[in-house]
């Protein structure tokens, strides 16, 4: 149990190795993704999940290279796309790749559609600038893949603008835009969290479907295991700029190992029994640290009821838990450090 070895993706579509994304700040340089190792393989769906700042979101933007100066990838990253380095390639290649076989769709529609034009003329825009076709022809491919999205009376609606409608139907629309030229790899940050719950799981199961009728793979990003246990057949739980535990999301629900994942966990709402009291959720103590001050040893150490003196000073491997399943935490090693769930931090060594 000592193999210091991410879980590897036998026939990945994506592969990433040893990403690392930086941004200079007047505090110091803040290392958002450190060291990252992960694969996503044709036609699977793989959760990114952590909190906010553990730098899930800049993955995402690195793989389409859109971090804005200063902010850069470290030489030495690499972002393989179907024989593609994407952390090196030309423009032109990028551009290619970008839209056309990646397809992205983030949490706020409003931000990435554009409130002067159609939502029709915008989706057929994407067709022509990666085909050579008519406008008549792409605005045809606007209306389908509109009425794909599940959007009634879409030939009506592709003549709308964005304010003009609700925001699960922008969601839908963006959606619609991000799969349009049929990507094999689309990657959704944080899709679902500007909307109500019922608008929420109506996208993810048309996310479902799409995903099965494309046959396309889905690199899904949130802060909500709930969202990962619906969607995602596999998960990679990010703390700190590293992956800190990767698993099947079967096997990760049944036996985590992290002490993060664990809390996590503990913190996703139950159903409550009829005449049952409500369950407390418990809460991860702390906050991540920021990004120019990762702790020394396991970036987990300040907030885990576990921490020894090793966890302060010897930042832990990917320890392979099974050929699936891997958690970047001392115990994997030395399990006899666990004692009886110990629910605050901070308890002594
Ligand atoms: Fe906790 Fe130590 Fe494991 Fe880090 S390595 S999660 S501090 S037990």
């Amino acid at each position: 149990m000592t193999a210091p070895q991410p879980v590897p993706a036998p026939n990945p579509l994506l592969s990433i190795r040893d990403l690392r994304t930086v941004f200079p700040t007047g505090a110091g340089v803040a290392r958002a993704v450190d060291g990252l190792t992960l694969g996503v393989e044709p036609g699977e769906t793989l959760g990114i999940v952590g909190e906010s700042g553990s730098g899930k979101s800049v993955t995402a933007l690195s793989i389409l290279r859109l971090i804005r100066p200063p902010g850069r990838i470290e030489a030495g990253s690499s972002i393989t796309f179907g024989g593609t380095d994407l952390a090196t390639c030309d423009a032109e290649s990028l551009r290619a790749i970008r839209g056309r076989r990646i397809g992205m769709v983030f949490q706020e529609p409003m931000t990435a559609l554009n409130p002067v034009f159609t939502v029709g003329s915008q989706i057929a825009e994407v067709v022509r600038v990666h085909e050579r076709t008519t406008r008549q022809a792409a605005w045809g491919r606007a209306v389908a893949m509109l009425e794909a999205v599940r959007i009634p009376a879409s030939a009506e609606r592709a003549h709308q603008y964005p304010h003009e409608l609700s925001g699960g139907t922008r969601q839908r629309v963006m959606l619609a835009m991000a799969l349009v030229m049929h990507p094999a790899l689309l990657i959704a940050d944080e899709p679902t969290t500007a909307l109500d719950v019922t608008v929420q799981a109506q996208i993810l199961a048309l996310l479902a479907e799409l995903q099965q009728s494309l046959g396309m793979a889905v690199l899904l990003i949130t802060h909500d295991l709930a969202i990962i246990a619906a969607v995602a057949s596999r998960v990679v739980v990010m703390y700190g700029g590293q992956a800190v535990e990767e698993a099947p999301v079967t096997e990760l629900f049944a036996a985590a190992h992290h002490p993060y994942t664990e809390g996590l966990l503990r913190a996703v709402p139950r159903p409550r029994l009829p005449n049952s009291p409500a369950a407390r959720l418990a809460e991860i103590p702390g906050s991540v640290p920021p990004a120019t001050a990762w702790p020394a040893g396991c970036r987990f150490h300040d907030r885990c009821a576990f921490a020894w003196d090793r966890c302060r000073h010897e930042m832990p491997p990917l320890y392979a838990i099974s050929a699936t399943h891997a958690s970047r935490c001392h115990l994997a090693a030395e399990p006899a450090r666990r004692t009886a769930p110990a629910p605050t931090a901070g308890t002594p060594s």
